[in-house]
This record gives structure tokens, sequence and C-alpha cells, in this order.
């Protein structure tokens, strides 16, 4: 039997990627917070995926972190915020040279986590997969894209990309993957706070046209001395083709906003600001975005970290 999949985070993304790998025959573990998630979760079926707007449902084997069994292959899918805690758990699980893939958006969860982890391989990956929860254990697959994976470190890939192949997960190993999460968090940075701060749509960016390309002037600037230019190449063109290309869209941070939940801001915008400060670089509208989006997201009672 091939090594099994453990993946850490039954919500969108743990549950597409769990869904498909087994549906394919890959073994899968699905490690769930504690005693009382692991008793709701098999008081079910299993996990459901709706594609296409037919659901099936997947009896994948759940468990809790703190099951003797060792973890070579770690699919880490919960939010930035949570990855180093919830690795904290079962670290003792791994075994040396287990491998984890990051899922995360932004920046700065996977060096924490990789450096938590002298002993494993982290693998970080940008994912442009849409989906969402629309009930316990059930997710809906709502926009096909792309992963790209990638170890800055050791650039061989793995073995495993064949069980990513037969599940039909598209995906490609990238020689570049930080600089792939740098124009990712860039355009974030230049999107997702002012569709917060103005309650917009993507599209309605095209009312502030002048901001967003100070924004991506100061992004541009960031990226470069960052070390970064490949990912700061026409980036102000870029942000303008995705306001317009998703113009009918709510960012993320705009829809965690308005459910309530806690935003990813300190490994996006946070991220850049930070980045900023350390190699001494002034960027007035960039700082001032931080500081009005950290105001808009305290007076709403959210966490501003
Ligand atoms: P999500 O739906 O909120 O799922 C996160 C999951 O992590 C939840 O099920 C949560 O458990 C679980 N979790 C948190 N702490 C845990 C712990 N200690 N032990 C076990 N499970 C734990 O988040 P998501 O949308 O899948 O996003 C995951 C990451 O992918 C984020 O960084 C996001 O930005 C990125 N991403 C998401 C999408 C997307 O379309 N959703 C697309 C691209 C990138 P509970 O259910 O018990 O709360």
């Amino acid at each position: 039997m091939s090594t099994p999949w453990h993946i850490l985070g039954a919500g969108s993304l743990g549950t597409l990627w769990a869904t498909r790998l087994a549906r394919c025959g890959v073994p899968v573990r699905l490690i769930l917070r504690d005693a009382a998630r692991l008793a709701s979760y098999n008081a079910g079926a299993g996990l459901t995926l709706v594609e296409h707007g037919i659901a099936q449902t997947y009896p994948v084997t759940g468990e809790t972190p703190d099951i003797p069994e060792p973890i070579h292959r770690l699919l880490v899918a919960c939010k930035a915020y949570d990855a180093q805690s919830a690795i904290a758990q079962l670290q003792y699980r791994l075994v040396p040279g287990a491998e984890l893939i990051l899922l995360q958006n932004g920046l700065g969860s996977q060096d924490a986590v990789a450096a938590q982890l002298p002993q494993a391989r982290c693998i970080f990956a940008s994912s442009t997969e849409g989906a969402f929860r629309d009930g316990e254990w059930r997710v809906v697959f709502a926009g096909h894209g792309y992963t790209w994976l990638g170890d800055a470190a050791h650039p061989a890939p793995p073995q495993w990309l064949e069980d990513l192949r037969a599940a039909g997960i598209p995906h490609e190993w990238s020689a570049d993957i930080v600089t792939r999460l740098w124009r990712k968090l860039a355009l974030n940075c230049a999107i997702n706070p002012l569709t917060v701060l103005y309650q917009c749509r993507n599209g309605g960016l095209q009312d502030h046209h002048c901001e967003v390309a100070t924004l991506c002037a100061e992004l541009t600037e960031l990226l470069e001395r960052c070390g970064q230019p490949a990912a700061a190449e026409d980036l102000h063109s870029e942000v303008q083709r995705v306001i317009h290309a998703t113009a009918a869209n709510y960012s993320s941070m705009y829809q965690d906003v308005a459910n309530a939940r806690r935003t990813e801001i300190s490994y996006l915008l946070g991220y850049a600001c930070q980045a900023a400060a350390r190699h001494q670089l002034v960027l007035p509208h960039l700082q001032q975005l931080h500081a009005r989006l950290v105001d808009y997201l305290s007076a709403r009672g959210l966490a501003s970290h």
C-alpha cells in the first residue's frame, strides 16, 4: 500500500484534496481537532464534495492528532494563523525526513513551520483552486484552478506528484515557488484590503484606480528591495487585469469580514509592511492602508493580527 496522506484540517481545501485523493484509491487520514470533532465526523458518512452540482460522499478515515501512528506525509490545510499550533500537537508523530505540504495563503507561516521542524521537508504550495463549505463535512468545488508546489531548498520533485496526477489535481512543480507566493501576496495587498474598506466587489476598485496605482508602485518597490524582481514585473497591469476579470466577485478577505471570520491579514498586508520595515523602506500608502484595515477590523471585534 502506498504512503498515506495525512490531512490536517477538514475545511474547504483540506476536504477538496482529501476527497479527490480518496476517490482514486490513495490512502487518506483526516486529522480533526479533537475527540468531539471526530465524534461529529464519525456520526456521518464521510466527506462530501459537490462538483458541477453533483454531491459525492467519500468515507475517509478520521483521527485525532494524538494517536501514536507515525506520519510520513502531511498536507497542512489550516489557515495561516493556525498552522504552527495545529502542527505542534502532532509534531512528535512526524518521522525524520517527513514531508509537509503547506497550503497556506500569504507568507510568513511557511517559514515559521519550517523553523519549527528542522528535520522535515517543507514544500510550499500556491493554489488558484477555490472551494467553500456549505455544511458540516461538505465542500463545494467553486473554482477550478491550478496548484504550484516547490521546495526552494531541494529542487528535485517528489515521487508522490504521481498521486496528484492520478487524483486529477492540476499541479506543477515550480522552481520559483517563493516568487509565486510573493506575486500572489502583492496582488492580494493591492485588491483585498480596499474591497473591505470600500465594501465593494473587486470591480468596484475601478472607481479607485489612482489609489490602486499608488499601492502597486509601492508594492513594486518592496518586491524589488526584497530580491523579488520577477514578482514585481508588470504588477499594476496584472492587478488591473484581475480587477476587470473578477469584477463580479467578492475577495476572500471581504467574505471573511462579511462572515465575521478572522482574516489572514498578518500573512498578507501585515507581512508586506513588516518586510518594508526590515528593509527600512518607507511606503506611506501601504502603511496607511494597513493602519486603516487594522482599525476597521478592530471596530468590528475581529482580530487585527
Ligand atoms: P477553512 O475552510 O477555514 O479550513 C481550515 C480548517 O483547519 C478547519 O476545518 C479547521 O477546523 C482546521 N483546523 C484549524 N486548527 C486545527 C487544529 N489544531 N487541528 C485540526 N484542524 C484544525 O480554510 P480554507 O479555506 O480551507 O483555507 C486553508 C488555507 O488555504 C488558507 O490559508 C487559505 O487562505 C488558503 N486557500 C484557500 C482557498 C479556498 O478556496 N478555500 C483557496 C486558495 C488558498 P474546524 O473545522 O474544526 O474549525
